[in-house]
């Protein structure tokens, strides 16, 4: 509790927004009268015709085929949000709102699946505060504090909310940018300490998204860039097969100004010859006359990014959408405010009415792959028709079995839902197990493997989530981790810099 003693409420607009509520759990109302919806076609849509049930027309030849999105919605978007300048207690206050249906200081939240990135560690020697309270770049949210691979900063919490699915992408392995970017203090030992941490927590991370300046060098992905390091099995910066080894599947290399897209991914060859997919993210609208380029990652942009004709627009080409966004990244605490709040409010009606499902990186990506790659085969006998889905044909990742968490929201049209069975791997899905779907704005009924259940509950306040640098607040409000010579490391690092190999920089990223 004690990270929420002093909230503060920043600007007058956002005072006067904040009373502008969303329905009580739309979310919840949605997926309810799904669920109800699927109980009722489980009890009436028996493929035995017993007595007296209604009778369901036929499966006409040909009229099964796979349907883009999961149903209702024509359009996916997810916020990708990169750590730069995140505190627990931003991640708290923002997250609430975005994720659960809480009264918050930016009024009712938005109920939306929104998942950030974190670091497992801080190695930079960025002057300067991010927040109101002169907490300084070295402080940031990571689950280590700052270089120490034992001493624990916000461990507990980012493996809580990495658990309810507030964080589900990895930003680097921590903060490496260094003020001389021919200077870092990166070292794979980082990467491994990394792996050990994730596998005792079981958690798994399919995103990675490269971060920083030039110091980074162990980002990888990117084969225009020079200084990257992550993927080259002879730099001693080398942590691609590590990151790898954790389940790393989706890498974010580099800066994009299309907004909306017919798939998010495209194949990357890492240098130790290690096939992953890229992914796209709006991070920019291109260059300016003198040639500049017009960032619109920063929250002050986030209206401009999730615009009503950009929402239209992807709904209307039936298209992927990524924004990019670093919504700690001021210092101001909270991003959601004025015309900011209008687009996220925007943005959940879209999703509460069923035409754009707005889904966390990691489901947004899988779902991606999932829809492109799946291989079924449709077998009509009598009145009913059988979807056999055998396997996930995925060129990058390799040919797999799925299993009915990697068919999340796959939906197949066809003339009769009731009288068409889903098979995977030679299993045919129960019926409980289905969602039956009348007809979206095409006019055609569908059959869905249903998409994961909302997780809207406020699980921000469970105990054991506080930071682990003791008392949050006290710590926040002195600014500093509580003294000890032994675990605090002075505001500029002093530890050894390594020299960056090779030093030919040409990369620039993370421009706030
Ligand atoms: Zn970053």
């Amino acid at each position: 509790m004690g990270t929420f003693r002093n909230l503060t409420v920043s600007g007058l607009l956002t005072v006067a927004l904040a009373t502008v509520e969303l329905p009580i759990g739309f979310s919840a109302h949605l997926g309810r009268w799904m669920t109800v919806r699927a109980h009722h076609a489980h009890a009436s849509g028996d493929h035995s015709a017993a007595t007296g049930a209604l009778p369901t027309p036929p499966v006409r030849h040909g009229s099964v085929m796979q349907r883009k999105f999961p149903y209702p919605y024509r359009a996916m978007l997810a916020i990708a949000s990169d750590a730069d300048g995140m505190t627990l207690r931003k991640f708290i206050l923002i997250h609430r709102y975005l994720n659960t249906f809480a009264n918050t200081s930016m009024g009712r939240g938005l109920g939306l699946d929104i998942a950030d990135s974190f670091f497992f560690f801080v190695g930079t020697d960025r002057p300067g505060a991010i927040d109101a309270r002169h907490t300084p770049w070295q402080d940031q949210m990571s689950y280590y504090y700052r270089l120490s691979t034992d001493d624990l900063h916000d461990a507990r919490a980012i493996v809580h909310f990495s658990r309810i699915g507030w964080i589900d992408s990895l930003h680097g392995l921590g903060d490496f940018s260094m003020v001389d970017q021919t200077n870092t203090l990166f070292e794979r030992r980082y990467a491994e300490t990394a792996l050990r941490t994730m596998r005792e927590n079981n958690l798994r991370y399919t995103v990675w998204i490269n971060h920083g300046n030039r110091s980074n060098v162990a980002n990888f992905g990117s084969p225009e860039s020079t200084y990257q390091q992550g993927d080259l099995t002879q730099s001693p910066y080398y942590v691609a097969d590590l990151m790898v080894q954790s389940g790393v599947q989706y890498i974010w290399t580099r800066r994009d100004s299309e907004f909306g897209l017919k798939s998010m991914l495209y194949p990357i060859t890492l240098r130790d010859g290690v096939k992953r997919w890229g992914f796209y993210r709006y991070t920019d609208d291109g260059y300016d006359q003198l040639g500049d380029l017009l960032w619109n990652w920063n929250p002050a942009q986030l209206a401009k990014q999730l615009s009503p004709d950009h929402l239209q627009m992807i709904e209307n080409r039936h298209l992927y959408a990524i924004v990019a966004q670093h919504l700690g990244g001021n210092d101001t605490e909270n991003p959601v405010y004025g015309a900011n709040l209008l687009a996220l409010i925007n943005l959940a009606h879209a999703c509460r009415e069923g035409r754009i499902l707005v889904a966390r990186t990691s489901r947004l990506l899988q779902y991606n792959e999932v829809q492109q790659w799946i291989h079924y085969t449709v077998r009509y006998s009598g009145v009913h028709a059988d979807i056999d889905i055998d396997q996930i044909r995925d060129p990058v990742l390799g040919w797999r079995q799925p299993t009915l968490d990697d068919l999340r929201g796959v939906t197949f049209y066809s003339s009769s839902p009731r009288q068409t069975r889903i098979i995977v791997s030679g299993h045919a899905v129960p019926e409980a197990r289905l969602q039956y779907n009348q007809t979206d704005y095409t006019g055609k009924p569908s059959i869905s493997i249903p998409w994961w259940p909302a997780n809207t509950l406020d699980n921000s306040l469970a105990p054991g989530v506080g930071s682990d640098a003791g008392d949050a607040s006290d710590n926040e409000r002195n600014g500093e981790k509580p003294s000890n010579p032994a675990l605090t490391a002075p505001k500029t690092p002093t530890l050894p810099r390594a020299p960056v190999i090779p030093p030919i920089w040409i990369w620039r990223e993370d421009h706030l």
